[in-house]
């Protein structure tokens, strides 16, 4: 039986799917509620097997030149968190708006997609065959870092293709995105000698010189705020590679001296950066302030920005359906820059507000999943007739 939209979103908000939580119940429900003639669904597990991407695909198989529509959302949700005025898992009517958390990221784009491609398939398929393919790409783990997008791009076949124009449905309040940042996350771990703290002759701090570099790493912070680069303009107040130290972890006790410390910093990339040279600036400052030895950094994962051309098809058609003219672009990633490792073009746009995202009460405004199910019945035909 196919559910209404909000049915769909109030099944798939009832799922727990907490980052770092499997994934897998709400995978399995959607591929049983996907699985009508014609459709073909793969599960691809993630290499510790807990959690899993899913795949779904309707109509003709894409070929190289990668024709037809690619629908993406992830299915993991941020923590639910306190101070909620409701049960964040049971999706809530206040009137204008549903409550939950995912609502708006991104659960509501997904039932959308869902119910789109279910109902395109069965008895309806043999009436009403697609010229060009429809497919979803459903992620876990965006939201530790686009992994599962990750994972899908390293072990992809290379003979296998997915439509290139993507639409990913993050909550933009149905504003139209081709440009995020990416988020370049590298680890310094400072070593020392532990020894007793009442003889401190026999040890040396791994957290004074952490200290040391996270002083320095403030500096290089101001300097790239100050800096221009080019594409930056599309930034609005952060038109430069924002640097963060987000975690300070050292020492075991108070009567130790402290043999390591960790100091765990991103780096906000702007579209066309590759992230060497950066890993090479912070590095060089951290010699400068510590010397060569004693210290290491280490990459700990690379989310790609998004740099979709402005002419991509999918681009064009939604700027036009939203009466939009400005270039607009996002200072958060999204799996579009993993996705783009396999030919994507990823646009993003959705129902919801990325303001209220991550936070208790957590909404989604009725009128806009109304006015994104128009939208996405218009464009799904356009891409697939
Ligand atoms: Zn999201």
């Amino acid at each position: 039986l196919q559910l209404s939209d909000e049915a769909l979103l109030a099944r798939l908000v009832a799922f727990d799917t907490t980052s770092q939580r499997s994934n897998r119940e709400l995978s399995a429900f959607l591929a049983d509620y996907l699985d009508r003639p014609g459709v073909r669904i793969e599960a691809r597990p993630s290499p510790d097997g807990r959690k899993e991407n899913l795949l779904v695909e309707l109509g003709p198989p894409t070929g190289p030149a990668r024709e037809g529509l690619t629908l993406s959302a992830h299915m993991d949700v941020v923590p639910a968190g306190e101070g909620w005025s409701c049960d964040p898992f049971t999706l809530t009517d206040r009137g204008d708006r549903w409550l939950g958390r995912g609502s708006a990221d991104m659960k509501g784009f997904l039932a959308l997609a869902a119910n789109t491609l279910r109902s395109l398939a069965g008895p309806h398929l043999a009436r009403h065959p697609l010229a060009a393919p429809l497919a979803l790409v459903l992620t876990y783990d965006e939201e530790l870092g686009c992994l599962g997008a990750g994972d899908l791009a390293d072990h992809w076949p290379a003979d296998r293709f997915l439509p290139r124009q993507t639409w990913i449905g993050e909550p933009t309040s149905l504003a139209v995105l081709r440009l995020h940042k990416g988020h370049l996350k590298l680890r310094l771990t400072c070593h020392g000698v532990s020894a007793h703290s009442g003889y401190p002759h026999l040890g040396r701090s791994a957290i004074e010189p952490a200290a040391r570099a996270t002083l320095a790493l403030g500096e290089l912070a101001a300097e790239l705020a100050s800096e221009r680069p080019p594409g930056g303009e599309h930034f609005g107040e952060t038109p430069y590679v924002a640097l963060n130290v987000g975690l300070f972890r050292g020492g075991t006790a108070i009567n130790m001296i402290p043999d390591r410390a960790e100091v765990d910093l991103g780096l906000r990339l702007l579209p066309g950066m590759a992230p060497e040279p950066w890993i090479e600036r912070v590095r060089q400052r951290i010699a400068a302030t510590l010397g060569p030895d004693g210290w290491e950094l280490t990459l700990l994962s690379n989310t790609p920005p998004l740099e979709t051309p402005a002419e991509a098809p999918l681009h064009q058609h939604l700027l036009r359906e939203r009466r939009q003219t400005e270039t607009l672009a996002a200072s958060y990633a999204t799996d579009g820059g993993q996705l783009a490792r396999l030919g994507l073009e990823s646009v993003i746009c959705g129902p919801g507000s990325i303001e209220v995202a991550h936070k208790p009460d957590e909404f989604l405004p009725k009128t806009e999943l109304f006015a994104a199910r128009a939208l996405l019945d218009r464009v799904v035909a356009s891409f697939t007739a």
